[in-house]
């Protein structure tokens, strides 16, 4: 499943060290995917998972819109081609100073999900579009996004009240059904509540017109996964089922399933090992880790693919670990991970569907927030 072009371009450049290489086509085949699938949704590329600047140049050039977290992000979709009216936001966690800069760059759509948030964009952003993000249970998600974003719709319908009242335009709802979901019908109960705030503030007269399904939509790791045009029928036939024929306007935000496939990390063997002479499980350690930019192995909830030039060899278990010198630098130990008996120091790897959540996580600014500064004096 890696291309060609990826394989090609480690092949012949010969990069020294772990790195992640990304091809263009495949991000481009996967934007066109999203835009058949749900063809009246608009598309917010969450810049998060993976902020490349030639990544973001191709989205803009498509047509692509943004779901950004920071004013860096912000700055990178706009350095990218991106107008300020394609920028959304997404973050229900900003400083308000962040907040009037966005507005100062013109961005004027933001995610709230508190009545304190939206005091914040009041006073930063007058008169910008609000959307308040509902929670969602996150079941079937292999990474959920938990409950840390999201209120609950009652109280949904009283913060979109409130920034009505102070002067902010009640755009609409948004959710996120947790990353590498799985499951078709997950947008189905979100959508529901997304219906219900709908009504009850057009009770008060606000009326909504904007859902923001966010992302969701996964990547191949070792099991298939339904086709983006799968998720498209699903959702499509969700919106219809709570909203009958007053469609709102849609987004989506896709993140890993824009970016995931497109990428493959090279990475080199440089330990294999036991721990004592009569265990049965090898240890084999890479040179990349939870540090270097695999942070979603964490309690091993993504399961990446891992090609060897020995593949078809026998196999057995074994615990795969990252170099660093930290106990918790460990991928794959409660379920060992299957790796040719042959495999030895110096072989190379090549690590899958590793365009997304990988090179952020590596602590280059994860979200744009910028790694921690240190004076020393
Ligand atoms: C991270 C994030 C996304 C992208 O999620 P994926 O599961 O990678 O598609 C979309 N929207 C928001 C608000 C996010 O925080």
């Amino acid at each position: 499943m890696t291309t060609a072009r990826i394989l090609d371009f480690i092949r012949t450049r010969r990069p020294d060290g772990p790195c992640l290489v990304v091809d263009l086509d495949v991000v481009r085949d996967n934007f066109q995917s999203f835009r058949k699938a749900l063809p009246d949704s608009a598309i917010f590329y969450a810049v998060k998972a993976n902020p490349a600047p030639e990544i973001l140049r191709l989205l803009a050039n498509l047509g692509s819109n943004f779901d950004c977290a920071s004013v860096a992000e912000i700055e990178m979709a706009l350095n990218a081609g991106a107008t300020a009216n394609c920028v959304s936001y997404g973050n229900t966690i900003k400083k308000e100073r962040d907040i009037a800069r966005a507005h100062a760059l013109g961005v004027s759509m933001f995610a709230v999900d508190s009545h304190e948030e939206v005091e914040k964009i009041a006073r930063a952003a007058p008169g910008a579009r609000v959307f308040c993000r509902v929670l969602t249970d996150g079941e079937g998600a292999e990474w959920p996004l938990s409950r840390k974003f999201g209120c609950v719709p009652q109280m949904a319908v009283d913060v979109l009240v409130y920034a009505h009242q102070l002067g902010l335009v009640s755009h609409g709802v948004s959710f996120h059904v947790g990353s590498q979901m799985t499951k078709l019908d997950a947008w189905d109960s979100a959508l529901a509540d997304a219906k219900r705030v709908f009504d009850k503030l057009a009770q008060q007269g606000i009326f909504l017109k904007m859902v923001n399904m966010g992302g969701g939509f996964p990547t191949r790791y070792l099991k298939d996964i339904p086709t983006a045009q799968a998720y498209g029928q699903s959702i499509f036939a969700s919106l219809r089922k709570h909203f009958g024929n007053q469609l709102p306007e849609t987004i989506i935000e896709p993140g890993r399933g824009m970016v995931g496939n497109a990428g493959a990390i090279k990475a080199e063997v440089v330990l294999v090992s036991r721990k004592s002479d009569e265990d049965d499980v090898r240890w084999v350690y890479l040179d990349i880790g939870k540090f270097g930019g695999l942070a979603e192995t964490m309690d091993e909830a993504i399961r990446y693919s891992i090609v060897t030039a020995r593949d078809g060899d026998a196999t057995e278990p074994c615990v795969l670990a990252g170099p660093t010198c930290d106990s918790a630098d460990v991928l794959y130990e409660k379920t060992p991970y299957p790796m040719p008996v042959s495999l030895t120091i110096g072989d190379e790897v090549l690590i899958e569907g590793t365009g997304a959540y990988t090179t952020t996580y590596s602590a280059v600014a994860f979200n744009g927030f910028e790694p921690l500064r240190s004076y020393v004096i």
